[in-house]
């Protein structure tokens, strides 16, 4: 209802579904690898693990940007792979490297296809190759280090169970809202955040050790806690989006599981700019920071007050009073994990130095509200998609100084298109700036939808390269964002990633023309 009144949906568009995508999927472009290989995959992973029906082409063929899931709608797949291949071991991965490399055969390697940069279609056909069937499993808990080594194919609830139940308990504490869909090689390969990466940090900080393998050899990098031997090789294939090598493990660091000593905490600013103060003082206090660290600017936060009914309450009128309005007042969750006493102390801490800034307690029951359905709103889209709307967000990072004017800059360039409803949230913190994640919903061009949606995202992404906003923060940058990798870099910077894709992947067959176009 709140998106109907927004919007100025119709009874009649309610009553409908606009390109259901319930067509039969045809896939027109022939299977190109000859047979004779095939077999040959077929010898090495068993013919079970070797699959080109369409529903396994069609299933390879995007992960799930908009685009990707408005083409299916529309019954296009354009770049389907030819084969889907399940190794079932490392061995098997360097043997089915080594004959694409040989036959020239492209390799898109494929985790949970919860992708959103179009970073899996393969445009060269060749194999998908999915390591989510076997190669999923832990090989080793070290008590003694805090580590973990686990295959790259294991889905994020697997992962977490198998700690959360080991021994005394432990997390790896990487959460992203695609945890259900999502595995370890494609957190890495993407280099991913969770959503308590301010205190855990980003997946690049959990790597301890990786083993890839590569066309030009297998890379098996050490546990070290930290070293100086040369530069760190682990940073070469983290966000390397497939186009590097296959990671088939990895160690990473894992924490004490002590859900119970969580303390929550959410809080009501007057405004964006006091809470994004009150954030910033919070990273540089020096008293510590919270594992999950959230602020919702005031459209997001006025559309979660009307989804949960809290407008017009008895509440409201006093808030209301109180100098907390629609249209400017800004939600802010926390939670802090680990010893319980840390957990209490650093809450304190935010609570006076929110305070200060206009911050009103408000307990911590909206924050665990929040944190029950934090992964099942990502997929609202699907069904907004159902009535036409572009349902979408961009994610970006800046520094504190350039974070209000990047915010307002993006808001104001998606607010000239009529009715729509832009909501932006900060959730990964640093002392130094912050993330800016973007929601934006808009009617589609009917007839017109994906050239429609290509202007809108490009006009956007020009807008936060121009106010200073990274290409990414971390959904990386695939091939939707790769055409501005040569604005953001200069010819030198680029040369050198490109040298080291020669090195590794000399006749360019990793996951081709994805992430800077490479290969
Ligand atoms: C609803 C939704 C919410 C999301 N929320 C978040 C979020 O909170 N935080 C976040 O970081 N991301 C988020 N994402 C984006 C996406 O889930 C992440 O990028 C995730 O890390 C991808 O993991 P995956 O296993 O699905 O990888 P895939 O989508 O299968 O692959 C992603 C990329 O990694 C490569 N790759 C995958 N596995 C390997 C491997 N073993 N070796 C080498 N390369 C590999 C692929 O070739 C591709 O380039 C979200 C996506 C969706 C749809």
């Amino acid at each position: 209802m709140v998106i109907k009144e927004k919007m100025n949906i119709s009874d009649i568009d309610l009553a409908g579904k606009y390109l259901p995508g319930n067509d039969e999927i045809s896939i027109e472009k022939e299977v190109q690898i000859p047979e004779n290989i095939i077999n040959k995959f077929e010898e090495i992973s068993g013919k079970e693990n070797v699959c080109h029906t369409n529903d396994e082409r069609a299933n390879h063929a995007y992960g799930k940007s908009y685009p990707e899931l408005l083409k299916l709608r529309l019954s296009k797949i354009e770049n389907p792979p030819d084969l889907v291949i399940y190794p079932k071991s490392t061995d098997e991965v360097v043997e089915i490297v080594n004959i694409c490399n040989t036959e020239n055969i492209a390799i898109i390697p494929f985790g949970g296809g919860s992708s959103v940069t179009d970073a899996l279609e393969a445009p060269k056909g060749g194999i998908s190759l999915n390591l989510t069937r076997h190669m999923n499993k832990v090989l080793k808990v070290s008590e003694i280090n805090s580590s973990v080594k686990v295959q790259a194919g294991m889905y994020g609830p697997d992962f977490e169970k198998y700690l959360n139940t080991f021994s005394s308990g432990y997390t790896c504490g990487h959460f992203p809202q695609s945890f259900e869909f999502s595995t370890v090689g494609g957190w890495i390969a993407a280099r991913g955040a969770g959503t308590f990466s301010t205190a855990y940090g980003k997946i690049e900080e959990m790597v301890l050790a990786l083993k890839v393998v590569s066309p030009a050899g297998s890379i098996e990098t050490k546990d070290y806690p930290a070293d100086a031997e040369a530069w760190d090789l682990n940073h070469i294939f983290i966000g390397s989006e497939g186009v590097l090598g296959v990671i088939v493990e990895a160690t990473l660091k894992i924490r004490k599981y002590q859900a119970n000593n969580a303390a929550y905490a959410a809080f009501l600013f007057k405004d964006f700019e006091s809470a994004v103060n009150s954030m910033r003082q919070t990273m540089q206090a020096g008293y510590g920071k919270p594992h999950l660290f959230r602020i919702s600017d005031p459209e997001e936060t006025d559309v979660a007050f009307k989804m949960k009914g809290f407008d017009g309450t008895f509440s409201d009128s006093f808030l209301k009073l109180k100098g907390y309005k629609p249209g400017k007042r800004t939600l802010m969750f926390v939670v802090i994990e680990g010893d319980k006493d840390y957990a209490k102390f650093i809450k304190n801490k935010i609570k006076k130095t929110a305070k200060k800034n206009s911050g009103f307690f408000i307990g911590g029951k909206p924050t665990k509200k929040w944190l029950e359905q934090r992964y099942s709103s990502a997929y609202a889209r699907d069904p907004l998609m159902d009535l036409g709307i572009i349902t979408d967000t961009l994610e970006t990072t800046a520094t504190w100084e350039n974070l209000l004017p990047l915010w307002e800059e993006m808001r104001a360039y998606l607010k000239n298109r009529p009715l729509t409803t832009v909501m932006v949230h900060l959730s990964h913190v640093y002392e130094n700036g912050a993330n800016l994640y973007i929601t934006f919903l808009s009617p589609m061009k009917r007839g017109d939808e994906l050239d429609d949606y290509y202007q809108l995202h490009k006009g956007l992404v020009d807008t936060i390269v121009k106010n200073k906003g990274s290409l990414s923060h971390h959904h990386g940058i695939g091939r939707a964002l790769s055409p501005w990798m040569k604005q953001q870099y200069n010819e030198t910077e680029l040369g050198l990633y490109q040298a080291i894709k020669n090195k590794l992947d000399p006749n360019g067959i990793m996951n081709p023309g994805n992430m800077l176009g490479l290969g």
